[in-house]
């Protein structure tokens, strides 16, 4: 698209008021009012705890459960979700994902991703939704199976009505009962509101500029755990767009995921199951994999004559390639073991041991690899 056509594009009326008039209020109605008024608790725990509803309702809902299908929930979560969802402001639960999806199919393309960050950061953050642009005019026939789950449509029909009530009805209804009706309005009504809708709008910018990328350097991604803190989960983007299929972002157990831990929680009462799971080994060839890049990339640029770290790094991805080769092969094996279900028990069990066996060579071949890299010379 060229940049002409860019600014040709018309403006999105409903959205772009939208958010000029909550984001307004929040940043001169919001701070006048606590200059002369003191917010009471209850406008201050009840806007916090909307926030995160909001937050695991876009996270675990809109974005894990329903965008990319990664474990399966009961009704009653579903609801949660999809309440939360008009809460948030972020349109139906069948809109979101059927441009999430586009945006994981053709991550970074500026013809096709709905928010390309290389389009820059105002666009991937909020510009692709003020004006009606190509890319993110999306067909529904990217959710055929969204299509047929009751709640989903349910949300999608009252859409406009769920998010009036909520955003406005629930925010007043908690101050009229707590005697503090305008701190209410405008801290869980107005500046959650705001303050929800800048944090997600980070996954699409920031996430795909600042941070680490540990498995992949095929898209912009980047795993950041402060944009983690801050969207319960959602920064670990650069595993996210390699292992979509995770319910998990922050696939560590140190990592900072509320969405991963609310879901965690909600299988003990039975309102979760069936986790995806990438599995570990799966994890550690992407990770190895990526290294061996960077330290090719690394020597290609520095001086001939080194030779001793090349015949190294070579030594070291052929037993790379032995351990996925033997991996592999033990992973038809499984299947094979699956399939006659009454075949003993010992040899699944001698599978299991290898595997680890592999995991372990893989993690050390990681941590050797991080050293020589660190040795080669910079050019
Ligand atoms: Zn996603
Ligand atoms: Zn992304």
């Amino acid at each position: 698209m060229s940049s002409s056509e860019t600014t040709a594009a018309p403006i999105e009326w409903a959205t772009t008021i939208m958010f000029g008039v909550t984001t307004l209020v929040t940043i001169t109605v919001v701070p006048v009012y606590a200059w002369f008024n003191d917010f009471s608790a209850t406008a201050w725990v009840s806007a916090f705890l909307l926030w995160v509803y909001c937050g695991i309702a876009i996270g675990s809902g809109y974005h894990r459960l329903w965008s990319h299908r990664t474990y399966e929930a009961h009704w009653l979560l579903k609801l949660f979700y999809a309440i939360g969802g008009a809460f948030a402001l972020q349109h139906s639960i069948l809109q979101w994902s059927a441009r999430h999806r586009v945006h994981h199919r053709h991550v970074d393309e500026e013809e096709k991703d709905p928010h390309s960050i290389k389009r820059g950061f105002w666009y991937a953050h909020m510009g692709w939704m003020i004006r009606d642009y190509e890319p993110a005019r999306i067909g529904f026939d990217k959710v055929p199976d969204l299509k047929r789950d009751p709640i989903v449509m349910w949300q999608h029909r009252n859409y406009w009505l769920l998010t009036w009530t909520a955003n406005l009805g629930v925010p007043a209804l908690i101050g009229w009962i707590s005697g503090d009706l305008w701190g209410c309005l405008l801290l869980a009504g107005f500046a959650r509101l705001v303050l929800n809708h800048q944090v997600t709008f980070m996954i699409n910018s920031l996430a795909h500029m600042w941070g680490k990328q540990p498995y992949t350097e095929e898209n912009t991604a980047r795993d950041n755990w402060l944009i983690a803190l801050v969207t319960c989960g959602e920064g670990y983007h650069n595993f996210h767009h390699m292992f979509e299929g995770d319910y998990r972002n922050g696939v560590r157990w140190w990592q900072i995921d509320l969405n991963k831990w609310f879901i965690n929680v909600c299988s003990w009462f039975g309102l979760a199951r069936n986790f995806r799971r990438t599995p570990k080994i799966q994890i550690l060839r992407a990770k190895v994999k990526l290294q061996f890049e960077r330290a090719q990339a690394r020597l290609s640029r520095i001086e001939a004559g080194q030779t001793t770290f090349r015949d190294t790094l070579d030594a070291e991805y052929e037993q790379f390639l032995e351990t996925v080769k033997a991996w592999q092969e033990l992973q038809v094996q499984r299947v094979q073991k699956k399939r006659a279900d009454l075949q003993e028990r010992w040899n699944r069990t001698a599978i299991s041991t290898r595997m680890r066996e592999l995991e372990y060579s893989l993690k050390m071949q990681r941590k050797r690899l991080s050293h020589m890299v660190a040795a080669i010379p910079v050019a």
